[in-house]
Order: structure tokens, then sequence, then C-alpha cells
């Protein structure tokens, strides 16, 4: 199952990653759809006491495999864009189980969104509020709509990832959320169905949530005694995973902290997981293409770069990196580097390895969440496969793009 090793070769669940490699060259990113389903998995069987909605947060990883994988097993979609939301309904996730947040929806974005009648929009600001309203006035229509608060919390975790703080640019102020509901309880576009929270990801301590979960209650009985009466609340996501040496709290713990903070409301409760559902059911795996030495230290030079697996140069995530044949030698200290113009680019500082050969695999762990969804072309190279494996069986879910599809928007200019 998933990833692991079989006589010191690694594998993904039944598939030989050199085989893999020979089959798609590399990189490439390799996804485990047990390990995906067992994770979306988790958090059903957790936050089943609940009436409740899991809606994957696409952003993590928009691959259509991915959520094809998720659709088909019930999970619904968080998006933050009118592309996710067409990746999901394509996917198969019903309209009904989409959730769309973002601080900065454009009035198109809005419009695709009403018009599919999705679950419910998070709303971040009174201008927002106020343009869902003429929107859904002018096509005849009603929005559901959550207005995301910011409850002012400090998440504890990388300042860029960090987003329920006063002074962060997400959601309504706490204090102007009473009066923003009370004005739109009266708006004839906007149905008000709930109340959205999400205050920073890769959390891995439950005080943060029970916080801002606790401020949510309190503001859910306020609104009822005004007689705002919601059907929603959605805490967003941000459960941590384990790349090193972490300790993420489990869905169960994370579930015992929604029951004693809202448990007793009977809310339908949506929670928006991605990086907790995807992150370690993906790897990226890279080519050895020279090793060298320059005075004390060790380089080695991979065929994977910044462009394919921006976390370590952005967030200076650690990922776990593994030879794809073990040999079990006495591990050397190395930095593991990639090709890209840029001295950020590097996956590994100073990291104990064991030395590995020009043309050898490595495999950088942990990089399902944030890897392809963040990759970009630049030095011009192609987006690298994503493979999705399934038992012995795998399938390119997204094969390279050529580079006759990286020109295809480009044009000379006439006057040339
Ligand atoms: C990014 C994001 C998520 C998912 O966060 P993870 O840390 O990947 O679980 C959920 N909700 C919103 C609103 C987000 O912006």
């Amino acid at each position: 199952m998933c990833f692991k090793y079989q006589d010191e070769e690694f594998f993904a669940e039944g598939v030989s990653l050199k085989k893999l490699a020979q089959e798609v060259g590399t990189p490439f990113y390799c996804y485990s759809s047990d390990k995906l389903t067992r994770n979306f998995q988790s958090y059903q069987q957790a936050l089943k006491e609940f009436n409740s909605t899991v809606c994957y947060s696409v952003k993590a990883n928009p691959n259509l495999g991915v959520l094809s994988t998720l659709a088909r097993q019930g999970c619904g979609a968080d998006v933050v864009s009118a592309g996710e939301m067409y990746v999901a309904l394509k996917a198969g996730v019903p309209a009904d189980k989409i959730v769309f947040s973002g601080v900065g929806k454009t009035q198109e974005e809005l419009t695709q969104a009403i018009k599919n009648q999705i679950l419910q929009i998070n709303a971040e600001s009174v201008a927002e509020v106020e343009t869902i309203n003429r929107i859904a006035i002018d096509l005849g229509l009603k929005a559901n709509v959550a207005l995301r608060v910011n409850p002012d919390v400090d998440a504890l975790t990388h300042v860029k990832i960090t987003t329920g703080k006063k002074e962060n640019k997400f959601g309504v102020d706490w204090d102007d959320a009473l009066p923003l509901y009370r004005a739109a309880a009266r708006m004839p576009g906007i149905r008000l169905v709930g109340i959205a929270v999400h205050i920073g990801s890769q959390l891995l301590d439950l005080q943060p949530f029970r916080f801002a979960f606790t401020k949510i209650a309190q503001m859910v009985r306020t609104l009822e005694q005004e007689g705002i009466v919601l059907d929603n609340i959605d805490l967003g996501g941000g459960l941590g995973i384990n790349y090193n040496v972490e300790l993420p709290p489990t869905c169960e713990a994370y579930a015992a902290v929604v029951r004693e903070t809202l448990g007793d409301l009977n809310k339908h409760i949506i929670v928006e997981p991605g990086r907790s559902i995807v992150g370690n059911m993906g790897i990226l795996v890279t080519r050895v293409l020279y090793t060298k030495q320059m005075g004390e230290k060790n380089f080695i030079i991979v065929d994977a770069g910044m462009n394919d697996l921006v976390r370590p140069a952005m967030y200076d995530a650690w990922h776990t990196i593994l030879p794809v044949q073990r040999r079990g030698v006495a591990p050397i200290i190395a930095d593991v580097v990639g090709p890209i113009c840029e001295s950020g680019d590097v996956f590994a500082k100073d990291r104990i390895i064991e030395p590995v050969q020009q043309g050898e695999l490595l495999a950088i762990m942990c990089a399902g969440a944030y890897g392809a969804a963040m990759s970009s072309i630049y030095n011009f190279r192609p987006l690298v496969p994503e493979v999705m494996v399934h038992g012995d069986n795998f399938c390119v879910v997204r094969r390279r793009t050529s580079y006759e599809e990286m020109l295809s928007g480009h044009c000379v200019p006439q006057w040339l």
C-alpha cells in the first residue's frame, strides 16, 4: 500500500517507480489512489456523527484524476476560482457540494457560482455581499451565501500560510460580521445559509481551531437570537501533515474539537481539507543529473526544479528525499538542488542522504499538496506528468506538456 520499499526498491502501491520512470520520463509526480481514498475516508469516518460534508480544497491539487477519485467517494469541493469550479464539476462533484471561497472573486466568477446554484459562496466583504446581491437579482435568482469571518486567532503556523489574524487580508472583520449579517438578511438576492472560517494551513495544534470554533459558536447563537438562522458551519481546512518529525492531530482529535465546540448546535458541518487529503498521497520522482563537490560541499543536481515543486523555495519547506534504489551504504551530507537559474532552487540543504550516482532516481516525499498545483513553466520547462497508481495499475492523469502546447497561446507581433 502507498509508498514503500520492496527488496530495497521503492514502489508506489504495486508499481515500480523505476518502470514508471522508463515509461513516462522524469521528473514526474506519482499519486497513490489508495492513500488518497483513505485520507478522505478518515475525515468521513471521524465526522460521521455529524451531518457533514467534506469539501476537498481543490487548490491543493486540482488534478482531474485526483478530483474524480474523491468525487466518486462522495466528496465535495472547496474552490477558489471559476477554473476550479469548472474542474470540480467536470470531475463529477455535484454543485450542491461545492463551496466557493476567496478574497477576490470576479463578477464573472460569482455569476457562474450563482447560476450553478452551488452549496454556498463564502463572501469576505461588504462590497462582495452587495455585488452578489446585485448579480443574483439581475439573474432572477437567490445566491446561497455564507460570511467568512476573521476570528483573529493565531494559527501558530508559517507566516505565509496564516490567514485568521486581523492583519491578514482574509474574511470579514469580527466586529463587522454581525452588522453585515443583519444587512445581508434584508437583501432580496441573498439567501443566508452559513458562516465560514479558515485560519491557516499546516496546523499542528488543535488549540487555534478550538478558539476559532468557539467564537463561531457564539456568533451562531447571537445570530439566532436575532432571527438569523444558518444551516451550515464551514470550518475551513488547515489540518497539518507529517513532513519530517511533525505530529499532526488525527481526524478523530479534530472531530472531538468540533463536537466540544459546536456539537450541540446540530448544524450541517462543512470541512475544507486540502493538504491533509492529498499531501502524503503524492511524491515527485526525479533523476540525478550530476553530482559534484565544491570544497567541503556535496551537491546532488536533479532534473526537477523549483518550477515543479516550489514549496522548499517559497515556504522553506522540508521534504524527505529517498533513494528509489536503496543500497544501505553510509550516508553523506549534501545539498539536493534543481537546475533552475535561481539560488533558491534547492530541495534540501545539508541533508543526510545515501550517496547516489548519476542517472539514479530520488523520491521527494509528501509532494501531493501544493506541488503540481503550484508548478509553472519557468525556464520554459514543460509541466511534468502526473501519474496515478491503483494497485498494479497506473494511469498518466496528466501528460507532460509539449513545447508546441507551451507555445500555442503565443504569437509574433504582426509588425515584425
Ligand atoms: C487553502 C484553503 C483550504 C485548504 O487548506 P489546507 O491547509 O490545504 O487544508 C481550505 N479553505 C480555504 C478557504 C482555503 O483557502
